[in-house]
């Protein structure tokens, strides 16, 4: 490929501002893995001088004039105006942010951090309300001076924009609705029926040695490239990809139950083979990464839970899941699939089943919503939430630690982020139906243990655009239809009925 002078300053200068990013992202995989406890100090001023570094260079003027340089050269449609489109994206919302006021979120973020840590121990909502009443008035403020950016003008979307680029609420409120509509009633419906899953199958004496084993052995079945990434332990599993050639995953396991780590595996592994799809040729540019947070989800939703769950995956994979834990040589396929199909409301999202994740989305969606719009106050908050959880899932929260503080990511100031969970969702079951449909009898290939074709699919549909194109664009291209629940309705209608004979 060959650029103009211009067209390679501004590659020049962007490929900088990549390595910065690449560098606090390896410091923060670090953190999370090796890093000793006494290192927390150091590090936050590392990162923090990093942030200041990448802040600084991409609000700079050098960048603005290189950008300026190379408009006229971007025809419409070109590779070169999608590098334009993405980078001036991120260009904009760095600098409508007035310095005064980033600087504040941070110090806002870690003291939240804090103060959210202290009450959800203490299960105290009170010790965290003074501070999340600050983070979300600076949230409101930052969303004000965002809000000229995106189509609708409105703040709340200047907040799902960060995370997904292009989602509004307008868009989102009729998916979640038709969620709610057809799921809080199916939930329902299995607790009301009195049927219990027989979870023992999954259960047992799984050592760590041999789950690391048995899962690395099944994300190298998926393709993952262990020569161009690594699998270590950490507290939370993530995946970080600094280039498509050093992608790192995180695991954590459970000696009781086989499946945490496994399917905690297949996740970051799914996201991990997106990391090492990305183009190539792009890479260090605006649209060498991955397109957005909802496609991200897709991709490890795909792999954990269609292709993980399958009982065709399951033909292939269990001699080999004997071989790694001979003690549980007696289960079956037909005895450990409904095991891997339960539902059940419960309070904690992280740990939720197919079925009721979306719901517990559902309430994080409204109440943020309502937050934004001035319906609900920062006080209302814990009610709200329990409010929800007993219309959405018929329980209601026995104290804030199961309920309202449960999730991290307010305490760091991260507003409109949930809705890429279900996004991920979405999209991975209209993507693999679409796979199903061009490439045929999948079932029969996964038996086989043939995860090539789809993983090819994936590579040549998604994962080597980057973000050349915007998610709502690459999704109706790929599979030839907006994006829509049904799906990925249909698919936990067809389980729930399978395994708990269950029909709504
Ligand atoms: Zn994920």
């Amino acid at each position: 490929m060959t650029h103009s002078n211009t067209q390679a300053l501004f590659l020049e200068r962007w490929a900088e501002i990549d390595d910065l990013t690449a560098a606090s992202e390896l410091l923060g995989w670090d953190q999370e893995t090796y890093m000793p406890a006494k290192g927390q100090t150091g590090r936050g001023k590392v990162l923090a001088t990093l942030a200041g570094l990448h802040h600084a260079k991409l609000t700079s003027p050098e960048l603005r004039d290189a950008l300026d340089a190379c408009a006229d050269e971007a025809e419409p449609g070109s590779d070169l105006d999608a590098q334009m489109r993405e980078a001036r994206r991120r260009v904009e919302r760095a600098s409508r942010i007035p310095g005064e006021l980033a600087r504040r979120r941070a110090e806002a973020q870690s003291a939240g951090l804090a103060a959210w840590q202290e009450a959800r121990k203490a299960k105290d909502f009170q010790l965290f309300a003074k501070e999340l009443g600050v983070l979300v008035d600076l949230t409101r403020e930052a969303a004000g001076h965002l809000a000229p950016l995106v189509a609708s003008g409105k703040p709340f979307d200047a907040l799902l924009d960060e995370y997904e680029p292009g989602a509004s609420e307008a868009e989102l409120a009729p998916l979640f609705a038709s969620l709610r509509a057809e799921l809080s009633p199916l939930v329902k419906g299995v607790a009301e029926s009195g049927v219990r899953v027989d979870e023992s199958p999954a259960q047992g004496r799984f050592p760590e040695e041999r789950q690391l084993a048995f899962g690395r052995r099944v994300a190298e079945q998926m393709g993952f490239d262990f020569d161009a990434g690594r699998l270590d332990l950490a507290a939370h599993p993530f995946c970080s990809g600094f280039n498509p050639r050093d992608v790192r995953l995180t695991w954590r396991w459970q000696e009781d139950d086989f499946r945490p780590a496994l399917f905690g595996i297949m996740h970051e592994a799914g996201h991990g083979l997106y990391e090492q799809g990305l183009p190539a040729e792009w890479e260090r540019t605006p649209i060498g990464t991955a397109v957005s947070l909802g496609v991200h989800e897709s991709q490890s939703r795909l792999w954990e839970n269609l292709v993980g769950r399958s009982r065709s995956f399951w033909e292939w994979a269990l001699p080999v899941f004997h071989e790694h834990f001979p003690d549980s040589r007696d289960v079956t396929v037909d005895a450990l699939y409904p095991a891997l199909h339960t539902v059940q409301p419960t309070f904690i999202r992280v740990e939720a089943d197919e079925a009721t994740y979306n719901l517990h989305i559902c309430v994080r969606f409204e109440v943020e919503r309502a937050l934004f719009a001035g319906e609900i106050e920062v006080a209302d908050l814990p009610a709200a939430w329990d409010d929800a959880y007993e219309e959405l899932l018929g329980i209601r929260p026995a104290d804030v630690a199961e309920g309202v503080l449960q999730d991290i990511h307010w305490s760091m100031g991260a507003f409109g982020y949930f809705p890429t969970y279900t996004l991920g969702n979405l999209i991975n079951a209209q993507l693999f139906n679409k796979a199903r449909e061009e490439l045929g009898d999948l079932d029969a290939m996964f038996r086989a243990g043939e995860l090539q074709p789809l993983l090819g699919w994936l590579r040549d549909k998604v994962h080597r655009h980057g973000s050349r194109y915007r998610a709502a664009e690459l999704i109706e291209q790929t599979t030839g239809r907006a994006l829509s629940p049904d799906d990925f309705l249909d698919y936990v209608r067809a389980t729930t009925e399978s395994v708990y004979g269950v029909r709504v």
